[in-house]
């Protein structure tokens, strides 16, 4: 029996790959102009790196793939990008004085969570994402918010939603706990058993819940807005003032949280209508501020901010608004050799111009001419040299500009000594 991927992941092709690489260069340029730097974390790590106490997620509880290595160790395959870098962040205290504050990294890379595979949610995704520590200023959110608004337009993706919302910090988020579980309560039941179970967990769970019975329920909850306390309060506003003053459009809507505990203050996701997501506003790009998390995980108190963008989403929604990524996976040349006579020298050949710098592809199969021009074409090759028998004993070659047709034979030392003369010349009659 032939062997298939394992559900919910995806091989990534030569033709598909290109529009990958293309949006992770997008994504490398937009943060070295931020001035935040690549971290690599690996993709396992110690379970209770990922799931601390207490923790009632869907991500921790469900989706994990967590197992136990030869050593017997608990192990889990990364489901998220921020608790690691925490983790490394902690490990390699980087929050001590010889190093940057606030300090910006960014990672790339593949993400695993055991869902239910559908269109925009596989096993194994790819995440983009930025963690700042160390600042405490509110244009740090505004700017985390902003880089990614700033991405998706240098990717060219319009119709996006950006939707804010604040959690508080710990004591405004306590006192609004308590009075959405008493709002909850007398009414638990008509909701979904989810959200029955999640009532004394974590009731602001209960808020982003899809179901509809309890989406009735919490249209009429209390707002966490209500229940800040003048610190949060007064964060929460210089938020909302720099994105005004930035003209960032947003909507507030406090029955958003996060999918993760470790959050606090400002959080923000960017929704988009795309076609790609059968009219669902999908979430294409999410974060917020978790002043709390380097300290669970033995680190000193350190504000912080970050976000993660899923690559699959991003791609899907590229294609769905049929936007042309500037790709270009043209050669510069192909060579073509008539016979095996001259396979050595096409060799040669193949080196020398590559050594120049040049994109370049030859035969290997000893194909008649014809074919090999086919492959030519089908590369995208600008230009053509050929060589035969014939020209190999002249020491001459001919030279094929594929876009204009024109053709000239030169001799064979000008390739080896300058291609870039004849291209230029080549390129400047067309
Ligand atoms: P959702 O509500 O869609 O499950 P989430 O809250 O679990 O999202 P986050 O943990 O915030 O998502 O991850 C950030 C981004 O990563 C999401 O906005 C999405 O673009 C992407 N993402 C999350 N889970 C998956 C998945 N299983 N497959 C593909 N992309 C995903
Ligand atoms: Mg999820």
């Amino acid at each position: 029996m032939a062997l298939q991927k394992p559900k919910g992941t995806q091989d990534i092709l030569p033709g598909k790959v290109e529009a990958w690489q293309y949006v992770e260069q997008v994504a490398r340029d937009l943060f070295a102009d931020y001035a935040v730097k690549e971290v690599r974390t690996p993709i396992f790590e110690h379970y209770e790196v990922v799931c601390r106490v207490g923790d009632s997620t869907d991500i921790v509880q469900k989706e994990m793939y967590d197992f136990y290595d030869k050593g017997d160790r608990h192990i889990t395959l990364r489901p998220e990008g921020t608790s690691p870098v925490v983790r490394a962040y902690v490990e390699h205290k980087l929050f001590g004085n010889d190093f940057l504050k606030p300090y910006k990294t960014y990672y790339i890379g593949p993400m695993f969570r055991y869902e239910r595979p559908q269109a925009g949610r596989l096993r194994q995704f790819h995440q983009i994402g930025v963690e700042m520590f160390g600042s405490e200023n509110p244009a740090t959110d505004v700017e985390g918010i902003s880089m990614a608004l700033e991405y998706f337009s240098r990717l060219g993706i319009k119709d996006l939603k950006l939707v804010i919302n604040t959690l508080g910090d710990k004591d405004s988020r306590l006192r609004y706990r308590e009075a959405l579980i008493a709002y909850l309560e007398p009414l638990q039941d008509k909701m979904s058993e989810d959200s029955k179970r999640r009532l004394y967990q974590n009731p602001l769970r209960v808020l982003d819940s899809k179901e509809p019975e309890d989406k009735e329920i919490v249209a009429n909850a209390p707002s966490i807005l209500d229940y800040l306390n003048e610190e949060s309060a007064a964060h929460f506003a210089e938020v909302k003032a720099m994105l005004e003053e930035l003209n960032i459009d947003y909507i507030i809507d406090t029955n958003m949280v996060r999918g993760l505990d470790y959050y606090n203050h400002t959080i923000f996701e960017i929704m988009s209508d795309s076609k790609a997501f059968d009219g669902k506003l999908t979430t294409v790009c999410a974060g917020g501020r978790y002043n709390g998390l380097v300290e669970e995980l033995g680190g000193p108190e350190v504000p912080s901010f970050g976000f993660a963008s899923g690559v699959e989403r991003i791609l899907l929604t590229l294609e769905a608004e049929n936007i042309e990524l500037p790709i270009d996976d043209s050669l510069d040349v192909y060579i073509v050799g008539i016979g095996q006579e001259v396979n050595v020298e096409t060799l040669k050949l193949a080196l020398a111009l590559r050594h120049q710098g040049y994109k370049v592809e030859r035969d290997y199969l000893n194909r008649k001419p014809k074919a090999q021009f086919k492959t030519a074409n089908k590369m995208n090759a600008r230009f053509v040299l050929t060589l035969g028998l014939d020209e190999l004993e002249k020491q001459e070659i001919n030279l094929k500009n594929m876009n204009t047709g024109e053709q000239k034979t030169v001799p064979l030392a000008s390739i080896y000594e300058d291609f870039n003369a004849l291209y230029m010349e080549m390129m400047e009659e067309a």
